[in-house]
């Protein structure tokens, strides 16, 4: 099989069909319906944060950070209180 006399044969509709020459992205094949939407949607809310009052100062804080106040966590001074501001 020689690549000149490959491709001498006179090309049909059938030739295009098979390779699919075309540009455009790969697509959806059916439409997402209504329920199938809001069902992935449900998940799409914001949930209130969580605050705690200091132990130390009695001032919001969140849970598990050290105190933006005082500078207190777990009952000792992490931040000395003058750098905090
Ligand atoms: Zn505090």
């Amino acid at each position: 099989m020689t690549l000149a006399g490959a491709d001498t044969r006179e090309r049909t509709a059938s030739d295009y069909q098979e390779t699919q020459e075309t540009d455009m992205p790969p697509l959806p094949k059916k439409k997402h319906s209504k329920k199938r939407k809001g069902g992935r949607s449900a998940h799409h809310f914001l949930t209130p944060m969580s605050v705690t009052t200091c132990p130390q100062c009695r001032s919001a804080r969140l849970p598990h950070r050290v105190c933006p106040t005082c500078g207190y966590y777990n009952g000792r001074e992490v931040i000395p209180t003058d750098s905090v501001a």
